[in-house]
């Protein structure tokens, strides 16, 4: 008899391409079978504690029940229908539910299918605004080191130093880059840290549309956390120059950092703000833009009168039904608590890795512990040891890192943790 169960892997490898790795001699891929709370049970049986998150997405792990609940529900009402012309109730639920949980002016929704696009959609904004306004810009100001995704213009404000715009350069618009802020989350905070960021700005503002950046913690550009006032110290240069914030909190939001969006360290409210990742608790892809009634208000009384764009799934009911199940449980659930405790058992557990002389630095914000290295895994390998440990991490470069659903229990976050320290220690 042949098992229904056993993928077909050499088909995956000859047709299937992943993401980040060569078609044609990629990197090794586990075949899952199924995932339930913080387990991924592979097609070999084999069942590894996640550490990953599905990459930021999953907050209360796999096979969460409301969430099954929602998108069943839903799926019996309507899977989809066009957004244009048509509205429902999943979409307008988590509208209000969004304009409720983000920073007070932020009141005008744009749901969108994936990060990328939401980023997209922020750099649309921003130019209309002030296309609208009659003094139309051009550039958009970021850090080093950032990552707001794959599309063209999010790559244009993504770290250059990564391979893509290399590949791409011919065709991408030039930005402006300021160099990644060099105080920490968690050191004496000096106001010489802005200064680059101020020069870029007094140079350039008449053509700025924009300051785009991941607010505190750097994700896939770095995994690096940076200090508030910096974040603060955008915010008053923005006002002082009349330029819009756009804060990506894509990786960011919905608790990870252990505030519910990471602009509330520096208390501070952006022009508009990107989300997605978690939105869905890692059931489907679903973004958001929001921005302000100002924002919104000055594009529609421009010239063209409306915002030019409209993916076809945009308000998908299904995502939608998924995302206002997520965020219910997520509010009515003890998250900080849970992310808190998380973080307070991430130091503890990574902090042998400390004591590794292949471990440069040792760091760990809300539900994010990383631990970078001296020098580039094989990923390949690496991936190999993990998963022999029983967990699934799977890092980039010299960063490991772990993100892990809000509901792990301490055993497992040890195992994590444990399993770092023993890839660590290994390397050179
Ligand atoms: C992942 C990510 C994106 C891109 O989102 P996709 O859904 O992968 O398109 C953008 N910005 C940040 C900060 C991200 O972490």
């Amino acid at each position: 008899m042949t098992s229904i169960t056993s993928l077909d892997h050499q088909f995956d490898k000859n047709h299937l391409w992943h993401p980040y790795t060569s078609m044609t001699n990629p990197l090794p891929c586990y075949g899952v079978k199924s995932a339930d709370k913080c387990v991924l049970t592979l097609d070999s049986g084999e069942q590894l504690i996640d550490g990953m998150s599905s990459w930021w997405a999953c907050l209360f792990g796999y096979n969460v029940e409301e969430l099954n609940t929602a998108a069943k529900d839903q799926l019996d009402k309507m899977a989809h229908v066009m957004f244009g012309g048509l509205t429902h109730q999943p979409a307008i639920d988590l509208g209000k539910k969004l304009v409720e949980i983000t920073p007070d002016n932020l009141e005008k929704v744009f749901l969108s299918d994936s990060g990328s696009v939401a980023v997209e959609v922020s750099l649309k904004m921003a130019l209309q605004y002030w296309h609208a306004k009659g003094t139309p810009k051009s550039q958009f100001v970021t850090i080093r080191n950032g990552y707001h995704g794959d599309t063209f213009g999010a790559m244009s404000v993504t770290d250059p130093e990564g391979a893509m715009h290399e590949l791409y350069h011919r065709f991408l618009p030039k930005q402006l880059f300021a160099p990644q802020p060099t105080i920490k989350f968690d050191e004496v905070w000096d106001e010489s840290d802005l200064d680059e960021m101020t020069k870029i700005i007094e140079a350039n503002h008449t053509n700025i549309a924009a300051i785009i950046l991941e607010p505190i913690v750097q994700g896939a550009g770095g995994m690096y956390f940076y200090h508030p006032e910096y974040l603060k110290g955008v915010r008053l240069l923005c006002d002082k120059y009349d330029l819009l914030l756009i804060a990506d909190e894509i990786a960011t939001g919905f608790g990870r950092t252990g505030k519910l969006f990471a602009c509330e360290f520096a208390g501070i409210t952006p022009d508009i703000m990107c989300i997605g990742k978690a939105i869905t608790g890692g059931y489907m892809s679903l973004a958001a833009t929001l921005t302000t009634t100002h924002i919104a208000q000055t594009i529609s009384d421009g010239k063209a009168g409306v915002f030019m764009h409209g993916p076809t799934f945009m308000g998908n009911p299904l995502a939608c039904a998924v995302a206002n199940a997520n965020i219910d449980k997520l509010i009515s659930f003890d998250w900080q608590k849970n992310v808190l405790n998380i973080e307070k058992q991430l130091i503890e557990f990574l902090a042998p890795c400390k004591t590794l002389t292949t471990v440069k630095s040792v760091r760990v914000l809300g539900a994010i512990g990383v631990v970078e290295l001296n020098n580039a895994v094989e990923v390949a390998k690496v991936q190999k040891q993990f998963v022999d440990l029983g967990v699934w991490i799977r890092p980039f470069g010299k960063l490991v890192y772990i993100m892990p659903p809000y509901v792990i229990e301490e055993a497992q976050l040890k195992q994590l943790c444990d399993a770092i320290f023993q890839v660590a220690k290994n390397q050179s």
